[in-house]
């Protein structure tokens, strides 16, 4: 049983054949994608998406924060099917230096709606992995998805010291730095994504939720266990996180 706790159905290249990607990925074991939505025209399209196997997270890319308060409009108004704040954070590969204070005084209001109604955070941190942990330990986010995270470990051991979780993409299987991160954080602390289509085992795959697998594979092979135990507790951390009962 697989959560993808992050994934953009919504893409093109998936939106277009979606009831094969969503087949393959169930005929996979992933019970559950939680799809993000960024900005506010995508965000109204993963509300559309979501049913019992889709559910939604809402947010903004942070270095194009044009139309932010719509999709804050949009999580209030959609409170009671909104599983989550977010991608929001802070990036500093796309974003500009200067542009960085006008981020993070986004992301705190993100932040502090997300404590408002009480929902979980997905944390997108491009090259901003530290200051973003700081800015969340600081203004007291509690229950915390950092998403594909590419900082460094120590900061990430702090945060999930604090009880934050870190998504694990099948871009794993390239990534010398994300094989750091799962050696060194407790399994407790791990869930899996997939942040289809980007992100998949290698770089020219349109990636699909299926592929958490890749995922769970590489974090018991890091581990040394066995990968029912990764599914096992990746599962609860993902019940845990976004506050759900057991899934059917
Ligand atoms: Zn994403």
């Amino acid at each position: 049983m697989i959560v993808d706790v992050h994934a953009h159905l919504t893409d093109e290249r998936l939106h277009g054949r979606l009831g094969s990607v969503i087949a393959s990925a169930k005929a996979a074991g992933v019970v559950r994608v939680v799809t993000c939505g960024v900005g506010p025209e995508d965000s109204l399209k993963a509300l559309a998406l979501r049913d019992d196997f889709v559910r939604v997270s809402l947010g903004i890319a942070p270095y194009d924060l044009r139309g932010y308060e719509e999709v804050i409009e949009l999580i209030r108004r959609n409170s009671p099917v909104v599983d989550a704040v977010g991608e929001v954070g802070l990036d500093l590969y796309r974003g500009t230096r200067e542009g960085f204070v006008e981020q993070r005084r986004v992301f705190s209001e993100f932040i502090a709606l997300a404590k408002e109604l009480d929902k979980p955070l997905v944390i997108h941190s491009r090259n901003a992995g530290r200051p973003a942990i700081e800015q969340l330990l600081s203004e007291g986010a509690e229950r915390v998805v950092m998403h594909a995270y590419d900082g460094d470990v120590s900061a990430a051991k702090r945060a999930a010291g604090r009880g934050f979780r870190f998504s694990i993409p099948p871009r794993i299987a390239t990534s010398d730095q994300k094989k750091a991160l799962v050696r060194k954080l407790p399994l407790e602390a791990l869930l899996i994504e997939t942040d289809s289509p980007w992100l998949g085992p290698e770089r020219t795959v349109v990636n699909e939720p299926k592929n958490a697998w890749f995922s769970v594979e590489w974090i018991a092979r890091l581990k040394g266990i066995n990968p029912d135990r990764v599914l096992e507790v990746t599962y609860r951390n993902a019940l845990e996180v976004f506050g759900w009962s057991d899934l059917p």
